[in-house]
This record gives structure tokens, C-alpha cells and sequence, in this order.
């Protein structure tokens, strides 16, 4: 082991905790779990790099215009079942958020004139889909309603630690079918049940699609448990913007943080897990300055914490084995744009996907992904105007190794690029243009501390849906992981789901 551990480790009696949990980063999965900690009575700090909380949930402001960093199709509002966790974890420190409702989720623009909308009442989306591919009708059906037994069996039951004993065995004798519904999901993918019922091959395609505009891989590879979350909860709970936009989540359990007695600080990078004995027992900021406490949560990637805030040496070996089997998926090109409001006409939705051709569904700037959260929110832009933000998969490695003048012509060409694609669906964008600004995975990097910029792991091979995950607690004493990295995956209200399960398994190592 280096020296520097040994350092780290220093056995000085200043170094008693002084708080129960320390939580790294802001991010939706490390502030779920710091106000469910917090809630229970536990004496949390959450130390932030960036100014704001929220991490890819985040905002900013420019001319008028507030910007959602990442995240805009929220799910996990909805006010019935347990499934509705951002709802849950709000109401769990005493703070709430309006909401508002998007009669649809996606308006997808598809090769061959596949034009549909997936609407929130479940029998218009089928109707919809079943008019385009009438021969598949039962099949459809089959599909769909199958994911609602998924779907389900999560609604029935509390979310909580998949890795705490007494709650699994009092989950399954409350909800005995439900849980074995589960533990036969578990290990399936989306593709091989549509395969089970749909021969068509664009349909396959479309479901692939479905898969893919969330997972960010085709059907084959994305768990059924989380394709049955998604493709049933659009219709139960609903897809619901917060009002203030997507920053005002993070913004609210921060003020529910704080009320319940936890402290956050920003400007906090934190660079290095401190640990004694091989125990995670602290962290030092960029700044030398060190905190310690009872437990340690990553809210970083599993990357950035196993590669970058730990010695390469402590890399466990569940650790190497979990990174032969996932991959970091790319990050994205990020067009944040201010348009006039009369370049849109009435009836137009607020998610939007375009792609021209199937074969580059996966590929480099391939799929296109709209968001206008203006139309649900108008307070979000200046009078008379909307906000456009269109993002498209893209990999670090296209940016990297530019002098500054190219990096700045190759963003200025990707955008053109993006904008005349985008013509297709908004004919007059480029005329309508009122303010424009372009992310590119070294930005996502830059202010989001992802490894690539990184939107997250996805299976490098086909896997046996999502037992792979891990869950929170990690081979290092002390330490646990929480976020997209963790099960069940990206998404809010998926690492809103993680965050209550390591507040849930923190709560029962302290004894709270
Ligand atoms: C373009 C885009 C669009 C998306 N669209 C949607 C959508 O429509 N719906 C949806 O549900 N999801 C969407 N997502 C995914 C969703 O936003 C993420 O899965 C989720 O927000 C990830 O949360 P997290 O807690 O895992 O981590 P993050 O959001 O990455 O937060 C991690 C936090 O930790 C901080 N941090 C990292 N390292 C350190 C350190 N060393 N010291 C201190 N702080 C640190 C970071 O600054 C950050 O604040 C989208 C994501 C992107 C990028």
C-alpha cells in the first residue's frame, strides 16, 4: 500500500467523525439520500464541486432564458402507489414542488414516416401504435400489458434496500406474488418479451427506440424491470414537469436538507476518500481540507470514485469484474437554444425524437432528442419565446485533442448540422433563433465530474437484466455508491430509488 495511504490515515483523535454520513456530490441520488438520512435524525453533510445542487438535474440562467441541464421527461411524480419517488422524497423532509401535466410523453419522428405520439392515456398510445401496425395488434398488446405486470409488482410494494434482510422477507410476506413477479423479471431484457410476441421488424425497431431514447441501448440490452417502470408508469403517474423547471427537485430537497438539520457546501470538491484500516472514514477537498464521519456515499460515477477518489491499488475486485461487464455509454452534444414563439404551432408537444434513418439509431449524433419546456412552463423563457433543448449521443473522444479554434468550429458545425436536421420537424428554426448555446461531452465532463461525460453504465454484452447492478454498499468498508451507477440505473426517479435504498441501508448499519 503508498505512503500516502498511510498519511490519509493518520490515527489523530481530531479525526473523529463528526458526522454520521458524509455524502459526495448533489447529484439526485446523493441528495435522496442525504434528506433520508437527515430525516431519520442522522447528521449528514453533502459536499457539492459545483455552485448549485442537482448535478445533471441542474440548471442555469442566460438572457432571460433558464435551462435544464439534462433531465426534463420526469417520471416519479405521480401522487398514487410507491413508485411515485420524487413525490416521496420530498414529502419525506416536509418540502413540495407543483407539478405539470404533459398529455404526452414523446412525439417520435421515425424513419419510413413512422410519425406517433406516445400519449398518456394508455389506450390512445395503443390505438395509435396498433393503427400503424394493425397485423400486430394482440402482439401489442401482449407487449405492453406484460410490462404492466412489471410495472405492477414495483407499485405494490415500499422501495427500499434490495441489500437489508428483515425488509425483504417483510416485503415478501406482504406482497408474496408481487415479489416473485420480480424475481422472474429480474434477469430479462425488454428485447427477448417483444421478441415473445412481435415479429415485425419495424415495430421491433420501434421498440428498440422505446428502449434506447432512455436506456441508451436497444431493447436486447435494456433490464424489463426498468422497461416495465417506464413503459407503464407514463400512463399511471404520468410524465409532470416541476414548475421552475427541473432545478427547483434539487433546489427543494436542499431547503428540506437543510430544515431537517443537514448541512450542504459547494465549491466542495471533494478529491480523495480518506481510509483508516482499509474503512472509509472521511474526505479531503481540492482545498486540503478534511471531514470525517461514520459512513462515506459516492454520489460520483463508479468510475470517478473507484479510479479517481481512491488509490488505483484499493480498485476492488467486484470493482474490475463490474467494469469487464458495463461500459461507460457517450455523453452528449448539447444545443441549448432560445426560439420565438410563433415557430411553433399549436398542438406541438414538448418531447421530441427524430431519426432519419435506423441504422444510425446508435451512432455518433445519430438519434435526436427535443425537449421544449416552455410549452408546459412558459415562465422558463422571455415573453413570445421558448426554450429548445436538443441533445444527440456523442463520445469524448470526437472532442478531444482540438486546438481551441477547432474545438470551437467543430461545435459551431455540429450545431448547423443539428439545427438543419431539426428543420425537418420546426421548418423556420433556424430564422426563429433568438439565443443558442452548444455543450459538448467535455462540458458535460467539465460541470457534471463524469468520467467522458459519461450519461451513464450501460451492458458492454447482452447481460441477464439487472442482476448485474450493484447495489449500495461497496467491497470497501464504509463506503457506498449511490446514483446512476448503482441499481436500478439513470434516470430521476431511477436514482431517486437508489437513494432511498442507501439511506435505507445506512439507516440500519447506524442503528437509526
Ligand atoms: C442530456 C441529459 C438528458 C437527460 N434526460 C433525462 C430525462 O428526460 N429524464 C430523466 O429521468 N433523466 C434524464 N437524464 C438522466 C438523469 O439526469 C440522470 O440519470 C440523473 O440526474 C443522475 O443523477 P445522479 O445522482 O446519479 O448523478 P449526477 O446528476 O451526475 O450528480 C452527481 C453530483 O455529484 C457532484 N460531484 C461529482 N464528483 C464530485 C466530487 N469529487 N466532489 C464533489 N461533488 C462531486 C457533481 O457535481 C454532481 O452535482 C438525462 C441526462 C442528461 C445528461
Amino acid at each position: 500500500m503508498r505512503g500516502t495511504l498511510t498519511a490519509i490515515a493518520s490515527k489523530n483523535k481530531t479525526n473523529s467523525p463528526n458526522y454520521d454520513v458524509i455524502v459526495i456530490g448533489s447529484g439526485m441520488g446523493g441528495l435522496v439520500t442525504a434528506t433520508q438520512l437527515a430525516a431519520k435524525g442522522a447528521k449528514v453533510l453533502v459536499l457539492e464541486k459545483y455552485l448549485i445542487p442537482g448535478g445533471s438535474a441542474g440548471y442555469f440562467e442566460r438572457e432571460g432564458y433558464r435551462f435544464d441541464v439534462g433531465a426534463s421527461m420526469i417520471f416519479g411524480f405521480g401522487t398514487q402507489g410507491t413508485t411515485n419517488l420524487l413525490t416521496r422524497a420530498l414529502e419525506a423532509v416536509n418540502v413540495s414542488l407543483e407539478t405539470i401535466p404533459d398529455p404526452v410523453q414523446i412525439h417520435y419522428h421515425l424513419p419510413q414516416g413512422l410519425d406517433l405520439k406516445v400519449h398518456r392515456d394508455y389506450e390512445k398510445f395503443l390505438e395509435e401504435l396498433i393503427a400503424k401496425f394493425p397485423q400486430e395488434k394482440a402482439g401489442i398488446r401482449r407487449f405492453y400489458d406484460e410490462c404492466w405486470q412489471v410495472f405492477n409488482c414495483l407499485n405494490a410494494m415500499e422501495l427500499l434496500s434490495l441489500e437489508e434482510p428483515r425488509y425483504l422477507m417483510r416485503v415478501f410476506f406482504q406482497h408474496p406474488f408481487a415479489c416473485l413477479g420480480l424475481v422472474k423479471y429480474l434477469p430479462q431484457n425488454a428485447g427477448d418479451i417483444a421478441r415473445r410476441y412481435i415479429r415485425d421488424p419495424e415495430l421491433l425497431k420501434f421498440i428498440d427506440m422505446e428502449c434506447y431514447c432512455w436506456s441508451v441501448v436497444p431493447a436486447d440490452r435494456t433490464p424489463m424491470i426498468n422497461a416495465g417502470m417506464v413503459f407503464s408508469d407514463r400512463h399511471y403517474g404520468g410524465i409532470n414537469y416541476p414548475k421552475g423547471g427541473v432545478g427547483q427537485i434539487p433546489q427543494k430537497l436542499v431547503e428540506g436538507l437543510e430544515k431537517a438539520g443537514g448541512e450542504i457546501h459547494y465549491k466542495a470538491r471533494v478529491t480523495k476518500i480518506l481510509l483508516e484500516k482499509g474503512k472509509a472514514v472521511g474526505v479531503q477537498l481540492a482545498n486540503g481540507q478534511q471531514f470525517y464521519a461514520k459512513r462515506i456515499v459516492s454520489n460520483a460515477t463508479r468510475w470517478d470514485t473507484f479510479e479517481k477518489l481512491l488509490p488505483p491499488e484499493m480498485m476492488p475486485k467486484s470493482e474490475q469484474k463490474w467494469q469487464q461487464r458495463y461500459q461507460k455509454s457517450p455523453s452528449f452534444l448539447s444545443l441549448h437554444l432560445g426560439v420565438k414563439a410563433d415557430l411553433l404551432p399549436p398542438g406541438t408537444e414538448c418531447h421530441h425524437i427524430l431519426l432519419e434513418d435506423w441504422d444510425n439509431m446508435e451512432a455518433e449524433q445519430g438519434t435526436i432528442f427535443v425537449s421544449i419546456p416552455t410549452l408546459l412552463d412558459p415562465s422558463l423563457a422571455p415573453p413570445d419565446h421558448h426554450i429548445i433543448h436538443t441533445f444527440t449521443p456523442s463520445w469524448i473522444e470526437q472532442w478531444q485533442g482540438l486546438s481551441p479554434q477547432n474545438y470551437q468550429k467543430q461545435k459551431d458545425e455540429a450545431a448547423s448540422r443539428l439545427i438543419e436536421r431539426l428543420e425537418r420537424i420546426f421548418p423556420g428554426l433556424n430564422q426563429a433563433l433568438d439565443y443558442e448555446e452548444v455543450g459538448t461531452p467535455r462540458t458535460h465532463r467539465r460541470f457534471l465530474g463524469r468520467d467522458g461525460g459519461t450519461y451513464g453504465p450501460i451492458p458492454g454484452r447482452k447481460l441477464a437484466g439487472l442482476l448485474g447492478m450493484p447495489f449500495n454498499r461497496t467491497a470497501i468498508a464504509g463506503l457506498y455508491c449511490v446514483g446512476d451507477s448503482t441499481f436500478p440505473g439513470q434516470g430521476l426517479n431511477a436514482v431517486a430509488f437508489s437513494g432511498f435504498a442507501c439511506g435505507h441501508r445506512i439507516a440500519v448499519d447506524l442503528g437509526l
